[in-house]
């Protein structure tokens, strides 16, 4: 991507980093990390699916976080940086919470297409891109630089064994 700065890859760096532990503990290969207007890391966070809630997405915490914890305009001035782009769910929360900006590694219909090459089940919940959910908020992604890494992970997860 083009208007992609050091500072956002040394967050996207941390999410792949996040999406890596994951994997190591069991969960999905995912990582979020909320960055506020003015740099400071506020929360960061990565999958926790493996308990059976399907729904512990880290995007998703991060809306709760920062829909508890941030004014609207901290949250407006927010950057939510993910490895892989938010789902619906996760990007109707970030709509809902009216974060701002969101950078991405890898695109939600990149892994459909990976899970559809190994011979997986579609996922429970459309690839829609996060500006089909919430339209205003400004995304960039995919990532080429990092993206090598985050796929290899999904490999791992869920790929053939
Ligand atoms: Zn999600």
């Amino acid at each position: 991507m083009s208007g992609l700065t050091d500072t956002d890859l040394h967050h996207l760096r941390r999410c792949v980093e996040l999406a890596g532990l994951a994997l190591a503990e069991g969960d999905e290969p995912f990582g979020s990390v909320l960055v506020g207007g003015d740099g400071q890391v506020l929360f960061e966070d990565h999958n926790r699916v493996k308990g059976g809630d399907a729904t512990r997405h880290p995007e998703l915490a991060i809306a709760q976080w920062a829909a508890a914890q941030l004014s609207p305009g901290a949250r407006a001035a927010a950057t939510v940086y993910t490895s892989g782009e938010h789902c619906a769910m996760c990007a109707a929360a970030h709509g809902w919470a009216e974060l701002g900006r969101i950078v991405y590694v890898v695109a939600g219909a990149r892994l459909a297409e990976l899970r559809e090459q190994w011979g997986l089940a579609p996922s429970p919940v459309a690839a829609l891109p996060i500006t089909a959910v919430a339209p205003r908020v400004p995304v960039e992604g995919p990532v080429p630089q990092l993206a090598g890494e985050v796929e290899a992970m999904y490999e791992r997860c869920f790929g053939p064994q």
